[in-house]
């Protein structure tokens, strides 16, 4: 009898014990939150921060945001001061998903939740939960727009185009390609899309960096090599930055702008897509991308298990997921994609 009363005692409805859910038994209000953002690689980030910073004070939280532009040792020392302050939960925009284990059992190890934002954590089983967009649906829809895009242009291919990936180190871009991939792959089996200089691996294709003067150089290399006689149709971009490069770069050689992807909602490429310029970008409102962070970490103060929409495997855990959807945006539906976005909606006018 004693010890079935012990084992009936002990549970406080504390379910999982952290170890395989996260759940956690709730903690203090006013707890410090630690959030490690990348480099400000792009707007969406830089506009994070803001909101990380009024959003966890307004829900009484402690809030500690930081960048790490020096690189992944900055990172890793941003997130271990982070434990040392005591954070109940740490927010991670990982400039490399692969190399923070040490730091995300550390933090572990001291009763902290560690929360993937944006970009997952890889190959560890220390990572509690991932919130994002949907980084696959990204990928297809900017490549469904690359061939909407250049059909409208031209109804009748055949279609010379270039694609472009994203950071090696960032578990994002795999997705990203492999999402516009599905969608481009069949077009070119049947003969309908070329990539003409034959680079159609994520390695060929990848940016280092996410920098803007390597997708140039690329770009002017492309051209120069594989564009004296024919003609570029469309360009497949992971994001605006990128894209707005890539512009520059076929401006600089004279030819006309092919039809070129993008993403994030830049200022700079919503000016550009309304100019006729850059065709497409993709919204991923980062107010509502915060939000669904802070609600993770209410959830846990108040030992609450964060609501999760999907898994996503990150080579060693099937991490529990909340993916929001992403919107594309071309001239044509600029308006009502930024309709709640006063800053991005003026620029439709
Ligand atoms: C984000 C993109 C962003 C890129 C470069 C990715 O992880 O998901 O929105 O364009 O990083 O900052």
């Amino acid at each position: 009898i004693s010890a079935l009363a012990l084992t009936g005692c002990g549970g406080r409805g504390d379910s999982g014990n952290g170890s395989s859910s996260g759940a956690a038994a709730g903690f203090d209000k006013n707890a410090t939150i630690g959030v490690a953002l990348p480099q400000k690689t792009s707007e969406n980030w830089v506009l994070a921060e803001g909101l990380f910073n009024t959003g966890l004070k307004d829900a009484g939280f402690k809030p500690e945001v930081q960048f790490a532009n020096g690189g992944v040792t900055e990172q890793q020392n941003q997130i271990s001061s982070m434990i040392t302050n005591g954070a109940k939960v740490i927010i991670v925009g990982a400039i490399d998903g692969s190399q923070l284990s040490t730091q995300v059992k550390q933090a572990k190890d001291a009763g902290a939740t560690i929360i993937a934002y944006d970009r997952n954590l890889k190959n560890t089983s220390d990572v509690d939960y991932y919130v994002a967009y949907d980084n696959f649906k990204v990928g297809e829809l900017q490549g469904q727009a690359l061939l909407d895009g250049m059909k409208a242009k031209k109804p009748n291919g055949p279609y010379n185009i270039e694609v472009f990936a994203g950071s090696n180190d960032d578990a994002n871009s795999k997705p990203f390609f492999d999402g516009a991939m599905s969608v481009l792959k069949p077009k070119i089996d049947d003969g309908t899309v070329k990539i003409v200089s034959g680079q159609n691996t994520q390695n060929q294709a990848a940016t280092a960096g996410w920098k803007a003067e390597n997708a140039q150089k690329r770009m002017d290399t492309l051209l120069s090599g594989s564009y004296s006689s024919a003609t570029l149709d469309g360009v497949l971009s992971p994001n605006d930055t990128l894209a707005r490069a890539i512009i520059n770069s076929v401006k600089q050689a004279g030819k006309p702008i092919p039809v070129v992807t993008g993403q994030d909602s830049e200022v700079e490429s919503v000016k550009s897509i309304m100019a006729g310029e850059q065709y497409s970008t993709i919204n991923k409102d980062t107010s509502n991308l915060v939000a669904a962070a802070i609600d993770m970490v209410k959830a846990l103060q108040e030992g609450k298990t964060p609501e999760t929409t999907s898994k996503d495997n990150n080579g060693t855990k099937d991490v529990p997921t909340k993916y929001l959807d992403p919107v594309i945006v071309t001239k044509a539906n600029a308006a009502e994609a930024y309709k709640n976005n006063p800053t991005l909606e003026a620029l439709t006018k």
